[in-house]
């Protein structure tokens, strides 16, 4: 079937130990990273196995995807989903019913319809398959509350081996898959995430960081790339903005009409050169061979999206980049975008811990592509050798007085001041300051740094959490961060490093 259907070789990494195990009768847990094969894991089994193989996919255009991709192959497929005519219902359960159809795709909210249910249990079933079963976990960067309902389906289908699999899944999300779809005597299958035709880079932005990007995507013409960004506006005006430099580029979120977004995709997906300046509604299922770089003109939410997203290039094992901009106020934003919604507590804290892990990733001082396989559980990891950090190992500075410094005048300031203010205070050159603040300890205390070297050291201290940014009508004021960690600081257990020194001051400029 691998040969004569699909037209591969030979298997991919554990694609066949996993394949067995299913064919054996058995349940299991495969994490294979994106672009892996995951599809084959359950395509192969349901075609094999006597009886229907259904398919749980959170996406209607990732099953539409599947499904015609099949059928092009001469697969028996077909899917149920909210946007399927009466008459096509019809002509499925015929299928079904026939006993002709060898893959069924499903929502899980159409699947645990007691009517379903009660359909499907006068029928052979080869397998169930969970497709991106990390989003049964509030562990996870995508919960879906309807995927909680799954674990049903042990009880329902006993006898039925259930194939669980997604991409992207740390300890923790694997420990939340197996508990809730009933998975916990199973094997689990984890394979490397290693993506060594990925080259990393991530760099912090000055301000939005839109030029940069124009230069990042200019640098790389004749090629294709998406360019990821945090609002549709955004999206909108980045790629008008391309457009005008002479670069190919369309806009792609949700707050698009279907037909144009499916017309962009198809574009996308047909030329040799274009660029795809997106939100988050583009990508799952998106097969695009020849990506050659991703650019994330904002940052992801973790690093599960991070590489999800960095993944989508070098789908043809050829090289391709990942590029991520990012400063301390896109983690300001980010966080309190978490404080504002409506979440569990639980939840709430394990997307701030996120966050805050991707941050710390794009601060490191070690290689990237180590640090991401080692967050999803891989030990023994070796540097990649060609990310940015590996090319150029930073010099590590030790910036812990200064930091003592800043972190004692954010907090004599009493968190009234923004950065600039923050700064100014440290070089002494606030304009007519108060006699209260020019009496401060910490008045002209820091004449050692430029004005750009604070603002690069009360970047990293926010990316500590060392200081945080409280909003207050649009302008942000800076406030001590965590206090037990301040603390530490201050005591000089705690060490702040720089990655490099930050820019000296430069007497001959003084005012
Ligand atoms: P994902 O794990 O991201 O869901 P897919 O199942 O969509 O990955 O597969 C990604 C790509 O890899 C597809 O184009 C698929 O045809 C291809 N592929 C899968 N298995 C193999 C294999 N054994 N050999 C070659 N290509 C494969
Ligand atoms: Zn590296």
């Amino acid at each position: 079937m691998l040969n004569q259907t699909f037209g591969h070789a030979a298997f991919r990494g554990l694609q066949e130990a996993v394949i067995g195990e299913v064919l054996a009768g058995k349940s299991a847990l495969a994490v294979l990273p994106t672009g892996g094969g995951k599809s084959l894991c359950y395509q192969i089994p349901s075609m094999a196995l006597p009886g229907l193989g259904l398919v749980v996919s959170p996406l209607i255009a990732l099953m539409a995807d599947q499904v015609a991709g099949l059928r092009q192959m001469g697969v028996a497929a077909a899917r149920l989903d909210s946007t399927a005519s009466p008459a096509e219902r019809r002509e499925t359960w015929e299928a079904i019913e026939a006993g002709t159809l060898d893959l069924l795709y499903v929502s899980p909210e159409g699947l645990m319809q007691p009517s379903m249910l009660e359909r499907l249990s006068q029928l052979r079933l080869a397998l169930v398959a969970i497709d991106e079963a990390h989003c049964v976990s509030q562990w996870g960067h995508d919960f879906r509350p309807e995927y909680r309902t799954l674990g049903r389906l042990a009880e329902l289908f006993p006898t039925t081996p259930r194939l669980a699999v997604t991409a992207t899944a740390d300890a923790r999300t694997r420990e939340d898959i197996r508990a809730e779809l009933r998975l916990e005597g199973c094997l689990e299958f984890v394979d490397s995430f290693a993506r060594p035709e990925l080259i990393l880079s991530a760099e912090r932005k000055t301000g939005r960081g839109r030029n940069r990007v124009i230069e990042l995507v200019q640098a790389r013409r004749g090629r294709s790339g998406v360019v990821y960004s945090g609002s549709r506006d955004g999206a909108d005006s980045l790629a008008a903005e391309l457009a005008e430099a002479g670069v190919p580029a369309l806009a792609y979120h949700a707050g698009l009409d279907k037909q144009v977004r499916a017309d962009r995709l198809t574009r996308f997906l047909d030329a040799d050169e274009a660029v795809m300046v997106a939100t988050i509604a583009f990508g799952m299922g998106v097969d695009k061979p020849d990506v050659r770089y991703v650019i994330h003109a904002d940052p992801p939410a973790s690093i599960e999206a991070y590489w999800q997203e960095i993944g989508r290039a070098g789908r043809d094992g050829e090289p391709a980049e990942g590029i991520t901009l990012y400063s301390s106020a896109d983690l300001s934003w980010a966080l309190r975008r978490i404080e504002t919604r409506e979440l569990a507590d639980e939840v709430r804290m394990v997307q701030v811990r996120k966050a805050r892990q991707l941050y710390a990733m794009l601060e490191g001082m070690g290689c990237r592509a180590a640090a991401v396989r080692r967050y999803f559980g891989e030990d023994q990891v070796e540097p990649c050798g060609q990310c940015d950090l590996c090319l150029e190992p930073p010099a590590a500075v030790d910036a812990s007085l200064a930091a003592q410094k800043a972190l004692s005048a954010v907090h004599r300031l009493n968190g009234r001041f923004g950065r600039g203010r923050v700064v100014d205070h440290l070089l002494g050159k606030t304009k007519e300051p108060t006699p209260f603040e020019a009496g401060l300890s910490t008045f002209g205390v820091g004449t050692e740094f430029s004005p750009a070297g604070w603002r690069d050291l009360i970047d990293q201290l926010l990316f500590e959490g060392l200081l945080r940014e409280d909003p207050n009508d649009g302008r942000p004021l800076l406030a001590l961060g965590d206090g037990e960690a301040v603390r530490a600081v201050y005591r000089g257990e705690r060490k702040v490093g720089l990655r490099r020194a930050p820019e000296a001051h430069d007497p001959t400029t003084r005012s």
